[in-house]
């Protein structure tokens, strides 16, 4: 299992809880979008429904004004022309085209007021023109009027000449408040005269009040005394009604009442039948015009779009929700974007900090080879300063045998030294270009030991004596022999200079194809965090330059050494009781080294 960095834990538990936040304020702000929407959309609706209803309203009103218009003009008329007959009223209508120019207008009559004795006469007078006119319904009463216009003069119309509108009551209370106000007044709903007798459409009549000319009609009385008749026009509520809905495709539907409350009895128009109960938008409003009220219900109809719908909520939402995907998405790629750029500031740091180890390493380096390098150069120099003193002082001794003997040895000393440092700098340098080649021969392991041990006779004669070397079988190798020598005498150096001068055991055995050399001393040992470090370059362990001298090369040529050849090395050690070097070599054949 792949261990995450605590930090990353933490940069990825953080990242989860940042995610849900965005989540849960993306779902708490879709949800008051969707509110918003649907609360703007129910507004929009009742707006919509409201402007439609005002429209339908101000067009009945207009409407209505405009009928108005029309009995005015009429009564004008008659005003200007008091002795006009029948006949001209009608050319008058014909010529004014008045029906045409008000729509809806379903017809305009004039009824007149006649007084019982003035019946008959009356009666032989409209015979001239309508042969069968009579006034009706039958009956004594005070006061009589008689319809004795009414255009346009088609089948229907004709049935209501003669009609005594001031007979029946609810017609009556009209004409008697237009006459009284002097003004338009309009009927409660009745049902028209010119109706099948079986049929029963709803309709009203309007009245305009006709005066004698010149009366003074400021005073009710005179108002009362001085009405001759009234222009009035006659409507069907249906067709009114249905006039007035604009053909434009509005979307409501209306019931109308006469009256001011919803009254079944009152009932003049309904535009679709019964209103539906659900889903709808409804809305009532009582108008009144010329005195008489009208009760208006409207409500939508399913064809009324309305946008305050539950898929416009829901895309709303999920809008909203996509929106919140996106927001995720977007800190997710910048996060990692800012992640990736951590690791690499992190990896940048990490270069740096190895840069200046690797300047630091090359400084000490270059100090301690300083070192080094100077001390057998400050021994020759104080060798061959003495010897010169001793010359100039003309000592006999000076260059005596054992003298110029001792001096030869010390040089030798020194530069083998020196040889040998420089050697490692060499190898080091060949080892990083990858020129350390091998050059494999045959070896007999056990010569090779002895020769070593030759060579290095007078450092183990002043330092715990010759090794014992335990070899237990002869063996034949095809190693570079110079450097596997070069890797016994590292070694073997190393027990003399670490070993407290005790004395070191090689041994030597053969497991298949390998030979296992070991160097065992019994010196100061090697702490266990610094038996891995020991292997790499400049590396020296918990050894002051002044106790022991060296440059922290010679185990890591070693190492190369023997892995090049295909080998390992490795050290078994505790602190205080000296150090076990294994080097494994593969025997290898002559094939093999070809
Ligand atoms: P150096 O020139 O410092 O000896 P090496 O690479 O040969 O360089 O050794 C690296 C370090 O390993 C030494 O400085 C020393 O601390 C430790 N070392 C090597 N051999 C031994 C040993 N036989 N006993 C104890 N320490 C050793």
């Amino acid at each position: 299992m792949k261990l995450e960095p605590y930090s990353r834990i933490n940069q990825n538990k953080r990242n989860a809880s940042v995610i849900w936040s965005i989540f849960i304020g993306g779902l708490f702000i879709s949800a008051l979008a969707t509110f918003y929407v649907h609360q703007k959309n129910i507004n929009e609706d009742r707006l919509r429904f409201e402007f439609e209803k005002d429209t339908y309203l101000r067009i009945f009103i207009n409407r209505l004004e405009s009928y108005e218009g029309a009995l005015i003009q009429t009564r004008a008329f008659l005003l200007n022309s008091p002795s006009v007959n029948m006949q001209q009223l009608h050319q008058y209508f014909k010529d004014t085209q008045l029906f045409e120019r008000f729509p809806g207008l379903q017809g305009l009559g004039y009824t007149m007021l006649i007084k019982p004795g003035d019946i008959p006469a009356h009666v032989q007078g409209m015979r001239k023109e309508i042969p069968a006119y009579k006034v009706w319904p039958e009956g004594e009463r005070k006061i009589y009027s008689s319809i004795v216009v009414l255009e346009p003069p088609d089948e229907r119309n004709r049935r209501a000449v003669g009609y005594d509108m001031f007979s029946e009551p609810i017609r009556r209370r009209a004409m008697e408040r237009a006459r009284d106000e002097n003004n338009v007044a309009i009927s409660d709903k009745v049902v028209l005269v010119q109706e099948d007798r079986n049929s029963n459409f709803p309709g009203f009549l309007m009245f305009l009040p006709h005066y004698r000319e010149g009366a003074d009609l400021s005073v009710l009385e005179n108002r009362r005394k001085n009405i001759i008749g009234f222009v009035y026009a006659p409507f069907r509520a249906g067709e009114l009604f249905k006039a007035i809905i604009p053909e434009n495709n509005f979307d409501l539907g209306m019931d109308v009442y006469h009256g001011s409350e919803i009254n079944p009895k009152n009932l003049m128009f309904q535009s679709h039948g019964n209103a539906p109960v659900q889903n709808v938008i409804k809305n009532a409003e009582a108008v009144q015009v010329n005195g008489s009220d009208f009760y208006f219900q409207f409500y939508t109809l399913p064809t009324f779009n309305k946008s305050a719908s539950i898929i416009k909520n829901i895309a709303a939402f999920i809008i909203g929700m996509v929106m919140t995907l996106i927001l995720i998405g977007v800190y997710i790629i910048t996060r990692r974007q800012m992640d990736a750029m951590s690791i690499m500031a992190e990896e940048k740091e990490k270069l740096l900090e190895k840069e200046k180890e690797h300047v630091a390493a090359r400084d000490d380096f270059l100090s301690i080879a300083s070192h080094e390098l100077k001390t057998p150069l400050t021994s020759l120099k104080l060798q061959s300063q003495v010897m010169m003193r001793s010359i100039n002082r003309n000592d006999p001794d000076a260059l005596s045998h054992e003298k110029v003997t001792a001096l030869i040895k010390q040089i030798d000393n020194q530069t083998s030294r020196l040889t040998r440092l420089v050697d490692d700098m060499l190898d080091i340098s060949r080892i990083r270009t990858g020129r350390l080649k091998m050059q494999l021969e045959e070896v007999n392991v056990t010569e090779m030991i002895s020769d070593v041990l030759e060579r290095l006779r007078p450092q183990f004669t002043n330092n715990g004596g010759i090794p014992v070397v335990k070899i237990e079988e002869d063996i034949i190798a095809f190693w570079d022999k110079f450097r596997i020598e070069q890797v016994l005498t590292n070694l073997l150096t190393n027990a003399i200079r670490y070993g407290n001068n005790r004395p070191v055991k090689i041994e030597v055995c053969r497991r298949n194809e390998e030979v296992i050399i070991s160097v065992i001393d019994q010196g100061i040992g090697i702490a266990p965090e610094n038996v891995d470090r020991i292997f790499n370059r400049f590396e020296r362990a918990g050894m002051s330059a002044s106790e022991v001298s060296g440059l922290g090369l010679g185990l890591f040529i070693t190492h190369q050494i023997v892995k090049s050849h295909g080998g390992t090395i490795n050290v078994e050690s505790n602190l205080g009781e000296g150090s076990r070097f294994h080097i494994h070599l593969p025997i290898l054949s002559q094939e093999q080294s070809s």
